[in-house]
């Protein structure tokens, strides 16, 4: 069975906003089995949004569009899905009564544009919406079913879960599992070799997909068919097993999650703190490190030490090392990590001190150049890097370099002892 998704929304194709919602739906379709084979984005012009209607209902068995739902006269789905269906928009007393109580609740009168949101093409069920005006709409025929939703996510997301999927569970063909593995350390190619003999020995029904982004990589293992989940997952975990031997020491992931959920529990694991000092990633691994909830656990502070000064006042780093050695060294960088972690009173310090370009480069210490840091107990190690793209792309690295340091040991593979 096809099925397309088309999100509705002029916004959409500005390069301000993101068609998010069609991920999310595209996850809960996979879970029961179901592929998405187009994915469209149209803004809200009746005469574009009627040609991708044709079009998708030519081709697919089921269309779960988003978007236009709403009150205003660029909303114009729920029109142009009429037009295309020949059929009357009726009036339905009970979105009306719906949609007053709402207003009532906040103490405000109905206004009359909201009316437009009661009318329903002839046949169609309403499906509930319990945070926004806009209801939901059903519509099935012999040929085809068409689903409308509203645009924003937070309405659009529990209908999708709580009435979209239930009705739709058991028309897919077997399912889809998918494990995500991530890597960082080692280039593309570099895993594309490593890998050839995991392509080679993928059973059908197993796609193997690679996404490379400068310091991170992932693999992507999907199953889908008609095959039981305990199948699918122990047909998976073969594969994981020799992505393991091929790759290990560079997955930090196995499971999708981001190199700083990884570290996060590794640290809330071993009941340990860290702290961080960085020049040239300018807060970025603080930030990272606090995107994962929960991490005051073990996240103490980031001191963005850009020039040399606050190097030295904050962290302590003797201007005469500085001086000596220039603020992008070896020997700093390591200053760096000891010294936050002495002023923070953390287990672990981590430190990045690095030039991200595009100017400051020489020949001897050229853009790109980051060392990474880090200091547990009185031990440390230093780790030199030289980066490729552009200010973006080294900031990113230089706190993924640092992170994987963190990780490395804490949990180090065979070999690899800090
Ligand atoms: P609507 O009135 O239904 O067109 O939805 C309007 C709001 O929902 C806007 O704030 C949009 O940015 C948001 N929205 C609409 N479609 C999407 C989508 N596909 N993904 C994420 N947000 C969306
Ligand atoms: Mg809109």
């Amino acid at each position: 069975m096809k099925v397309e998704i088309i999100a509705v929304g002029t916004e959409l194709l500005t390069p301000d906003f993101q068609d998010t919602n069609s991920l999310r739906l595209t996850a809960g379709l996979n879970s029961i089995g179901l592929k998405v084979s187009f994915k469209t984005i149209v803004g809200d012009d009746e005469r574009d949004l009627t040609r991708v209607l044709r079009t998708a209902l030519g081709r697919s068995r089921l269309v779960l569009c988003m978007g236009g739902l709403g009150p205003t006269e660029d909303d114009r789905t729920r029109e142009t899905l009429a037009k295309i269906l020949r059929r009357k928009l009726v009036f339905h007393k009970e979105i009306r009564a719906r949609v007053r109580e709402r207003f009532k609740r906040r103490g405000l009168p109905m206004s009359a544009s909201n009316l437009k949101q009661c009318y329903v093409p002839e046949g169609a069920e309403i499906l509930d919406n319990p945070n926004g005006t806009a209801p939901g709409l059903w519509l099935e025929t012999k040929r085809y079913t068409i689903v409308l939703l509203p645009g924003p996510p937070q309405e659009i997301l529990p209908m999708f879960e709580s009435q979209v999927l239930p009705r739709l569970t058991g028309s897919g063909r077997g399912l889809t599992v998918r494990r995500i593995i991530r890597l960082t350390g080692l280039g593309e190619s570099a895993m594309e070799t490593r890998l050839k003999d995991v392509y080679a020995a993928a059973p059908a029904g197993v796609t193997i997909t690679t996404l490379a982004s400068p310091g991170d990589l992932s693999i992507r293992l999907t199953m889908s068919g008609k095959i039981s989940r305990l199948a699918a997952v122990a047909l998976l975990d073969g594969l994981e097993g020799m992505i393991g031997k091929a790759l290990g020491p560079w997955i930090y992931s196995r499971n999708g999650e981001s190199l700083e959920e990884i570290v996060g529990a590794l640290l809330r694991d071993r009941s340990m703190t860290i702290a961080c000092a960085e020049s040239c990633s300018g807060g970025l691994l603080g930030h990272r490190l606090t995107d994962v909830p929960g991490s005051s656990d073990y996240f103490l502070e980031s001191a963005v030490v850009y020039s040399n000064r606050a190097k030295t006042r904050r962290l302590g780093v003797p201007a005469a090392l500085i001086e000596k050695h220039g603020a992008v060294s070896a020997q700093v960088a390591r200053a760096m990590a000891l010294g936050i972690r002495k002023t923070s009173g953390a287990d672990i310090g981590i430190a990045v001190t690095g030039i991200a370009g595009p100017g400051g480069g020489t020949p001897r210490k050229p853009v790109g150049l980051v060392y990474a840091a880090i200091a547990r107990g009185r031990g440390t190690k230093v780790l030199r890097n030289l980066f490729f793209g552009g200010r973006a792309q080294v900031k990113f690295q230089s706190s993924q370099k640092a992170l994987d340091l963190v990780r490395k040991t804490l949990a180090p593979t065979p070999g690899k002892v800090l």
